[in-house]
């Protein structure tokens, strides 16, 4: 509990400064692409050709920059919960037909649901976002081709021992896993994974916020994330969201408003 509650205080700093810097350089970005875009048309009526190319390719990486600083600001921005009962299965449904209409030739997704799959209560675009980051670093971590597994299952941990296994506390929950027989993490990739820009993909590829995201997301949502992984096997990583208890079910704390609402 400790732990989550320094990762939590870490992602809301770390979602400030973040916003801050993203802003600023937002701003700053502006100016670049506005110049280059003069110079553009300046030199359009000299065309000496490498210049052109040059400005082409400042201006590429300008527009790229400043995409990455809107995801920055999307993730630092707060998006409010609209936690609703939510069938699970037919977000997975979604996700896997997306994936096959998407993924490469080389790889292979199969769906395991869990029939009379009980309802969860959370943001379904929220869910949908989390799993959609799972399947790309499943993806990701299968250069070579292999197999993603999708899964939901019915978890009942009535007690400590039975939840202890888990790492969950006590309680009934829809578990959501994805699963790849991908490069696997070492211990010391493991460890960091949640953190907030932790990448090991190179720069271009991976932002390091995916995992961070869906561990805001499930611990606002009252639930658990954990991730299982043998390097050079594969890794699981398993999403345990709280079950729906009908219209009165207790809104987990962390899902509630912040009082000063920051924006
Ligand atoms: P990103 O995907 O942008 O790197 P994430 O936060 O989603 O950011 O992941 C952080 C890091 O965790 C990845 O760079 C990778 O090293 C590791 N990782 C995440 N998912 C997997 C996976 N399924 N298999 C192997 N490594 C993974």
């Amino acid at each position: 509990a400790e732990e989550a509650l320094r990762q939590s205080q870490k992602m809301d700093a770390v979602g400030q400064l973040t916003g801050g810097i993203a802003h600023d350089f937002n701003n700053l970005l502006t100016g670049v692409i506005g110049s280059l875009d003069l110079i553009r048309t300046r030199i359009a009526q000299n065309r000496s050709g490498e210049i052109g190319r040059y400005v082409d390719a400042a201006m590429a990486s300008a527009k790229r920059a400043a995409t990455l600083t809107h995801r920055l600001l999307a993730f630092s921005r707060r998006q409010p919960l609209d936690p609703k009962p939510v069938d699970a299965n037919l977000l997975i449904v979604f996700m896997a037909e997306l994936l096959k209409r998407t993924a490469r030739e080389d790889i292979d997704v199969e769906e395991r649901f869990t029939e009379g799959l009980w309802l969860t209560h959370c943001d379904a675009n929220q869910l949908e976002n989390a799993l959609l980051n799972l399947v790309i670093n499943a993806r990701d971590a299968m250069p070579a081709g292999g197999r993603i597994v999708i899964g939901t299952a019915n978890l009942s941990a009535p007690d400590a021992a039975a939840a202890a296994g888990h790492g969950v506390t006590p309680g009934d929950y829809v578990v959501l896993s994805v699963a790849d027989e991908g490069v696997g993490m070492s211990q010391d990739v493991m460890e960091k994974a949640f953190e907030p820009f932790f990448t090991t993909k190179p720069i271009g590829q991976g932002t390091g916020l995916g995992l961070s995201m869906v561990y805001g997301f499930v611990k606002q949502s009252g639930g658990h994330v954990r991730i299982q992984s043998q390097p050079g096997r594969g890794t699981t990583v398993t999403i345990y969201l709280p079950r729906y208890l009908g219209a009165d079910m207790p809104v987990p704390a962390a899902a509630r408003p912040a009082p000063e609402g920051r924006a």
